[in-house]
């Protein structure tokens, strides 16, 4: 088999990679994400395709949002000016390359179950933390994706209708308190009330500049304002897979996005928060809650998993 192009498209950056059949990646490049609408979003994923230099390549994309069966991109919360968007045609068009796509956390669960923490399980729920909340589910084997393509839009219900407004507008949706995202505000709150030295310090000196990311950094550090701030951001986690897992019945979940790199200082509080929130928890088998193996990659290397789905 030819090898494949992936490109994950998110709310900062397009990740591409060059994927041989036997799931090495070949060759990555990466641009931020323009938030200037198609055009400019097209001429981004094909600047990457040209850089990946392969020649007749199939390419399969997974973006953020709701993206249907025809690869049009309906909506996208974190993507502004992408609306109603044909992408799959009109990057087909800039690359002359035959392309796929579908939503990324979608497309990451694949790469996951292909090639990463998920091989060989058939109930997955898999997660993305990132600028909002993704989610991607294989079901008794085969991925669900719902009667329009839109299926586990799971950052997207509602955990407290006092809560922060959502992305999509809606408030409290899960995704307003425990997205990658979530976790910046919290730690901006912390610092207007308390100070939070560390934190600012990790963001170069600026409070509004202080990110999900900087809270990591702080924490790593050894930071008791940043790894309290952590405990406190697992409850919000922990909340969601719960009510999720008491749902859907996985063997496992498997955690995506940025924030995973954090690994115990945030793994630890979420199954601990996980085991005190998910029904029954002393009569059921435990769910392995596991970072996800592909890492940063997870979405790119499953959009090129997805691309092998095109006639060749
Ligand atoms: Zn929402």
């Amino acid at each position: 088999m030819v090898p494949t192009i992936g490109l994950d498209i998110g709310g900062t950056k397009v990740l591409g990679v060059l994927l041989a059949d036997d799931g090495t990646v070949l060759r990555e490049e990466r641009l931020a994400s323009p938030h200037a609408g198609l055009d400019a979003l097209v001429d981004t994923g094909a600047s990457i395709v040209a850089r990946l230099d392969a020649a007749g390549a199939r390419i399969g994309v997974g973006a953020a949002g709701l993206v249907d069966r025809t690869g049009v991109v309906r909506y996208a919360p974190n993507l502004p000016n992408i609306r109603e968007a044909p992408l799959r045609d009109a990057l087909a068009d800039a690359t002359g390359h035959a392309v796929a796509v579908d939503n990324d956390a979608a497309v990451a669960t694949l790469g996951e179950v292909t090639y990463g923490a998920a091989v060989g399980r058939r109930h997955v729920l898999l997660v993305t933390l990132g600028t909002g909340i993704g989610g991607g589910l294989l079901l008794d084997g085969r991925m669900y994706r719902g009667a329009h393509n839109f299926g586990a839009e799971i950052g997207h219900f509602t955990v407290d209708p006092d809560g922060p407004l959502c992305a999509c507008g809606e408030r409290g949706h899960w995704e307003s308190i425990a997205s990658g995202t979530a976790l910046g505000r919290m730690a901006r709150e912390l610092v207007a009330k308390v100070g939070g030295g560390a934190l600012v310090a990790a963001a170069g000196g600026d409070p509004s500049a202080v990110t999900g990311t900087h809270v990591g950094i702080a924490a790593a550090r050894g930071d008791a304002d940043a790894r309290s701030l952590l405990v406190e951001y697992a409850e919000n986690v922990a909340l969601g897979l719960a009510g999720l897992a008491n749902i859907l019945d996985p063997e496992c979940i498997v955690i995506a996005g940025g924030l995973v790199e954090l690994g115990p200082l945030l793994f630890g509080p979420v199954r601990e928060a996980f085991g005190r929130h998910v029904e029954g928890v002393d009569y059921r088998p435990p769910v392995a809650i596991v970072p996800a193996q592909l890492g940063e990659r997870a979405g790119a290397v499953g959009a090129a998993v997805l691309a092998r789905s095109l006639p060749a």
